[in-house]
Formats: structure tokens, sequence, C-alpha cells
């Protein structure tokens, strides 16, 4: 199990899916069954539905995300959404640098230290994304990628700065194609990122640091992997649209409750 001092956080992104009343309803539906979930629930529609999604969310715990934003505030930048105009419409969280669009739309690591220090502007925790391809895990790179991508993507904050930080670890290879990473390969990863965290910042830092795994988790295997000491949540993305599914993971069980 992680940490008592680190709360379980599951998120659901949602990506380019469900139209307006598809939302509405998933929403509702994971709202009604988040009472008593062990885990800080959250949900990342697409940025059409925020506002109807928060409208539901509403004095709920369970809080909403985006999936993406601008690193600039306001201005012309034709088709782009703001951290201010998250907050407004009652995001809490942001993914950050996730694959799809560090593969599809070329995001590098610059661009994601830039948005996460927009988010961290106006009070959003950044969901940042990480995550090694399969050629580079086959080519042994994978804890080079991660530290490449951790040293570029936090350049220049100090740690008081980071405190609001979740890093979600999502080897490419596993996410949507139904391989997971077993719980011992996402363990070892995580444990690599704290430890890179510990030494780039602070190990106090570190140690508070909520680590999700993201790739292919759903019902069958969220307990074994949240039963690892590094794990501290998910990041989920196609069972996410599964409303039993993703109830059974936000409602996942420890080691002991397992029968
Ligand atoms: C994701 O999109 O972040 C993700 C982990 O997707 P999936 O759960 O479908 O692999």
């Amino acid at each position: 199990m992680s940490s008592p001092s680190r709360r379980p956080l599951i998120a659901g992104n949602w990506k380019m899916h469900l139209n307006l009343a598809e939302s509405v309803n998933l929403a509702k539906a994971i709202k009604d069954g988040s009472g008593a979930a062990p885990a800080e629930v959250v949900l990342c529609p697409p940025f059409t539905a925020l506002t109807v999604v928060g409208e539901i969310l509403k004095g709920s715990v369970v809080r909403l995300g985006a999936q993406d934003v601008c690193w600039e505030a306001q201005g012309a930048f034709t088709g782009e959404i703001s951290a201010p105009q998250l907050g407004d419409c009652g995001c809490r969280y942001v993914i950050i640098g996730h694959s799809e669009r560090r593969r599809l739309f070329g995001e590098a690591d610059w661009q994601v230290q830039k948005k996460i220090k927009a988010a961290l502007g106006v009070g959003l925790a950044p969901i940042m994304c990480v995550g090694e391809t399969l050629d580079e895990r086959e080519e042994q790179k994978t804890y080079r990628v991660l530290q490449t991508q951790l040293e570029g993507g936090l350049k220049e904050f100090a740690p008081a700065q980071l405190a609001q930080l979740v890093i979600a670890y999502e080897p490419v290879w596993a996410i949507g194609t139904g391989k997971t990473a077993t719980p011992d390969q996402a363990q070892q990863s995580h444990l690599f990122i704290r430890k890179t965290v510990a030494r780039l910042y602070s190990p106090q830092l570190a140690a508070g640091l909520r680590l999700l795994y993201g790739g292919s988790v759903k019902a069958e295997n969220v307990d074994a992997l949240m039963a690892r000491p590094d794990i501290d949540g998910a990041l989920v993305g196609g069972d996410s649209l599964k409303q039993a599914s993703f109830l059974r993971i936000i409602h996942f069980k420890a080691p002991s409750e397992v029968g």
C-alpha cells in the first residue's frame, strides 16, 4: 500500500469521447457511486463538457479536471484554452504532457514545463504524464527517458511550488493496448521517479508526491497495482468510460480486503 500520507487518487481521462448527454449521465453515475471510495476521484472530460460535468459534480467529492492547457493566460491563441479559463469552469486538476499529446501533436518537455507553470500559477494541480515507448523499454532506456522527461518538464521550480504536483507514469506501450505493466514493472518505475524527484528537488517533496500508474488499468488489475508501495493511484483511459468498471476501480481493495 502507498504511504498513508498520500491520499490515493484515481483520475478518468475521457479523451475525445462522449457527447453532452452521455457526459452528464456518466458523471451522475460516478458521483452517485463514489461514496466511501478510498480514493479522491477526478473526471477529465473533453473541454466541451467541462461546464456541464462541473455542474453535476458541484457539492460532491468528485473533482473536475481538464486534459490539456495552454501556457498563455489569454490572447490571440486560436483553439487554445488557458489555465484561468479552466479554473473558471471549476477544474481542480489538469493532465499535462499525455503521451498522445507528445506523440501525435509533437509536445515537447519545454512545453510541458510551461504548461505546468501556468497550471500551478492559478492553483490547478498538474497531472504530469511521463513514460517510455516499447522500443525504449526494449533498449533498456526506460529510466533515461523518465529522467529526461522529469528534468525537462520540472525545470526551474522551487520545491514549494510543486506541492500540488501529481505525476502519472504511463508506459506508452500499455496505453489503450490492453497490455498492463506488471505491478513489479510499475513499482520499479515509480520508485525511480520518486528518487529522481528527491534528487532534483527534495526528499520531503518526493515523499509526499502522488504517483499514478496509467496504462490499461481495469477492475481486474487495479487491486494488485494499488497494493504496491509507490503506486498512489491510477490514470484511467478506456475503462473510465465504462461506468461499472470505473466504479470498481475507484473502490479498489487493499490486499487484506481481497478475498
Ligand atoms: C490514458 O489515456 O491515460 C490511459 C492510461 O488509457 P488506457 O487506460 O485506455 O490505457
